[in-house]
């Protein structure tokens, strides 16, 4: 299990000075090692915070991210797949020098030949084929060139991968494919996975665990199949009706109830209570905090009964 916790990010992750970018308060969740936790959110949430300060893209200004993997307490070779890969694939460099470049830096191939095996051989896992190394991103379809970006995240050997909305720039033929490709290496790498998504459906689909963020706190962590079949925070709830299904297959897949707020000026008491169905005037006022059920899964909410 990896274990990622950020006790008291709460206001410290900036941009620029006095720029707030994204409150991350109290965040802690594990990620079964050779598994996928997703952590799920409208977007607002702080879930793209989160999977930036994992991968240390954004550092805390104050406060800690702590990780414990049972082997040593700080350090994750952890690399991020983002979801636009042609704002991340450098345009002016061929694929295969784009994954080249972990290798190199890394010193895990030397040589010239060494190194262009191992990139045949990344390109193939991914489904592509040897001879694209030649090419430039802009020769790939959107697919594609998330392939190539896969390829380059393997290439560093990483024991952890955090992607962010890794498929939703795509169509969704492209994205169910892509889906696969991941889950496939997953199983046949070992590969554990962060992945952050606003799409119940994606999530379904990939992952073990599931985190449900709300305004930079989770509000809901557990089993997959749990949180599906029984959903128990209102925010969760709230998620679960954007899934299309049977009777309402052409609804809207935004959620209902309005928008999140900023998390400039966020709502007092339980942030969600402006929008949510059950709320009452404790909520207004108390923050719920956030318990563990017998069952190992884990809610912030007053209106929940938790059997410690
Ligand atoms: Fe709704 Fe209150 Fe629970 Fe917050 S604490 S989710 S407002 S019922
Ligand atoms: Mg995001």
């Amino acid at each position: 299990t990896f274990d990622v916790s950020a006790p008291w990010l709460n206001r410290v992750v900036e941009r620029k000075p006095r720029q707030l970018l994204q409150a991350v308060d109290d965040v802690s969740f594990s990620v079964p090692a050779g598994g996928c936790l997703a952590i799920v959110g409208e977007s607002g949430c702080g879930k793209s915070t989160v999977a930036r300060l994992v991968t240390g893209l954004y550092r805390p200004s104050a406060g800690d991210l702590n990780f414990a993997n049972g082997r040593d307490g700080k350090t994750l070779r952890a690399q991020m797949i983002f979801q636009d890969p042609y704002a991340s694939l450098n345009p002016r460099w061929s694929v295969k020098n784009i994954i080249a470049e972990p290798l190199r830096e890394l010193k895990l191939r030397t040589g010239a030949a060494e190194i262009t095996e191992r990139v045949e051989e990344l390109l193939r896992i991914v489904g592509l084929s040897p001879s694209d190394g030649e090419k430039y991103p802009h020769e790939f379809s959107g697919g594609q060139r998330q392939r190539i970006s896969i390829a380059r995240a393997l290439a560093s050997e990483p024991e952890f991968l955090v992607c962010d909305e890794p498929t939703s720039a795509l169509d969704v033929s492209v994205q169910a494919q892509v889906l696969n490709l991941m889950r496939e290496l997953q199983d046949r790498l070992g590969l554990t996975y962060l992945f952050i998504s606003h799409d119940m459906s994606v999530v379904h689909h990939m992952s073990d665990r599931v985190a449900v963020m709300y305004l930079g706190r989770i509000v809901e962590e557990g089993d997959t199949e749990e949180i599906f079949a029984r959903p128990l925070h209102p925010y969760t709830q709230l998620l679960l009706q954007t899934i299309p299904n049977v009777r309402t297959p052409n609804r809207d897949r935004e959620p209902a109830n309005g928008e999140v707020p900023s998390p400039l000026n966020p709502p007092s008491g339980c942030t969600f209570h402006p929008r949510c169905p059950l709320a009452t005037a404790r909520c207004s006022s108390e923050a719920p905090q956030i318990r563990t059920s017998s069952s190992g899964a884990r809610i912030a909410c007053h209106m929940v009964d938790v059997e410690e």
